[in-house]
Order: C-alpha cells, then structure tokens, then sequence
C-alpha cells in the first residue's frame, strides 16, 4: 500500500505541485509515495501540468486507514474529511500552524516562507536528491503564483532563490515571464460560472467557533471584475445563505496595482473595519497592498473573533 501526499481542498498549484515533488522524494528514498488530490484543478494549475507533461494526480477524498502526508496546509477544515482515520506521517507547510494533531510521531517541516515548494526543495537538498527537470518546473510556477511572483509581502529571500535554483535546473531563462504567462491563464475568467469564481481559491477558518470562508482571485487587472461584481457579491451572500458560515469574504486582488478589493458579507457589519481599519460602502472595500490572505488578511480577522 503506497503512502499518499495531499494539500488542501481546493486545490491550488501549490498544494498540486507539493504533492508530485514531495512524493518523487520520498519514493526515491524508497517510500513508495503517490501524490492525490482533493479536488478539481484550476486553469493555472493544469497550465502547469501541461507544460511540464504531467497527469493529474489520482482524485482522492477518503484517507481512512492509509498512511500520508499533508501538505500547504494544516487545517482540519480544509485537509480530508477523514484524516482522524489516517496516520499522518508528516505535514509539510508554511501557513500558520492549524488544528491538526496526531496520535503517532511525525515528520513536520514548517516554514514561514512563501511557498511550500521551497520547503521541499529544502528537503530535497537536505537529502542530497536531484530534482528532475519537470518537477523543477513545476515547483518553480507554484512558487511563482504562491508569491504573486515575488510581489506578496509573504515572499522571502528564500524563496526568491529557490525559484532562480529551480528555473535553472528547468533550463528556464526568465522565471518572471513565465509567472505573467501564469497569472495570464489565471485571470481568464470570462464565462467561467460565478460560484466556480468564488469557490476558485476558497478556504474555510475556524475562527473562535466561527467559520469564516475567504475567497481570492489574483487577476492582472482588476477591470475583468467590472461587469460581474454584482453577481459575484449576489453569490458570496447565497452561499452564506446555504452554510453555516458566519462570514463569507471575496478578495479581488489585482497583482499589477498591488492591493485588493474585499468583498464582504458577515454577521457582524463592522468586521472589515475592526480587522482592517477600513469601513466598507455597500459590502466592498479597497485594501491598499493587501495581496495576502495568510498573511495580511486571516490574522487581523482572527484578532477580531479572538
Ligand atoms: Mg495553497
Ligand atoms: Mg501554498
Ligand atoms: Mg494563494
């Protein structure tokens, strides 16, 4: 029974390209380890596959009884719905550090760079491993959408020299074209359905018992957004309608003007002031040089419902 490597739901190129490069090493250190998914892939990220001649990984959302590793996250809100069930073997991530516990030693490599794919090219240094050509391609893309190509304020040295390491290994000249070619592909979302947008890069927090899901679209220009706005701030208060959340929030970040535009609907009204200084008009409010969820939009909230 091989060992699995997962990342979060919803998949992002991150947590897709974690799973192939942590899975290659711990396969050639003679784990027989298999990357998996928790669900359907984004344009970026089959982008990605596709460039560097790779298969999905198998679709996989029950763990009960297998051994794996989680990777890009450390959740329990956002990894398998059966991870009690599941020996965890290691968690590999650079997000805060969540609620995930084990009953059984483990492997934890956590950082608090820019992208997990870092970490594990950390890794693959630290046991002498040589990246193949393909899987440094991938990992350089997923470091590039993950640091908004070394603009989010979550990007590090490190990171910035893993990409360079990387793209070399790759035979790839200019790292940065390939990441505007990337959030290209990322900011076609015309005639794409507006709850795929929401739903696109979506995460649900625990937030002191509150669920709090935080959507995000990193787009080149924010004008795309202009003749949907109204249906995408329609469906983020549907969905709130449909769960249990007590906040549903929609970041629109545009990577070239470096801020985003956050959407809101919340059970409290005066959340994105208490967590960001700033009021919002009719449920929207511009963040200045807010390109990170992680890192400038989930602590400020988890300060409020603490
Ligand atoms: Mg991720
Ligand atoms: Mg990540
Ligand atoms: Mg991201």
């Amino acid at each position: 029974m091989p060992n699995y490597v997962v990342g979060h739901k919803i998949p992002d190129s991150d947590s897709i390209c974690s799973a192939i490069a942590l899975s290659y090493l711990k396969t050639t250190l003679g784990e027989e380890t298999v990357p998996a998914r928790l669900g359907e892939l984004t344009p970026e990220t089959l982008f990605i596959l596709d460039k560097f001649g790779f298969e999905q990984p198998e679709l996989k959302t029950s763990y009960a009884g297998e051994n794996i590793y989680i990777v890009d996250h450390s959740e329990r809100t956002q990894g398998p719905d059966d991870i009690d069930e599941a020996t965890i073997l290691g968690i590999i991530d650079h997000h805060k550090l969540g609620d995930i516990t084990t009953s059984t030693p483990l492997e934890i490599w956590v950082r608090p760079v820019g992208c997990t794919n870092t970490i594990i090219k950390m890794m693959y240094d630290f046991h002498g491993v040589e990246i193949p050509k393909n899987i440094a391609g991938a990992m350089m893309c997923a470091i590039l959408s993950d640091t908004v190509i070394f603009k989010s304020p979550t990007c590090t040295t490190a990171d910035i020299k893993c990409v360079e390491a990387l793209a070399k290994i790759a035979g790839i000249d200019n790292p940065t074209d390939v990441g505007m070619e990337m959030f290209k592909v990322k900011s076609a979302v015309d005639g794409t359905p507006v709850r795929d947008l929401v739903l696109r890069d979506f995460k649900d927090f625990n937030m002191n018992d509150n669920l709090v899901g935080i959507g995000q679209l990193e787009v080149i220009d924010l004008a795309i957004f202009d003749d949907m706005k109204a249906d995408l701030e329609a469906d983020i208060a549907k969905l709130k309608a449909e769960g249990n959340r007590h906040t549903v929030m929609l970041l629109l970040t545009d990577i070239m003007k470096e801020g985003s535009e956050l959407l809101v609907i919340s059970d409290n009204e005066n959340l994105a002031e208490a967590a960001f200084g700033k009021a919002t008009t009719d449920g929207k409010v511009w963040l200045d040089g807010v390109l990170s969820r992680k890192k400038q939009v989930v602590p400020p909230l988890q300060d409020v419902f603490a």
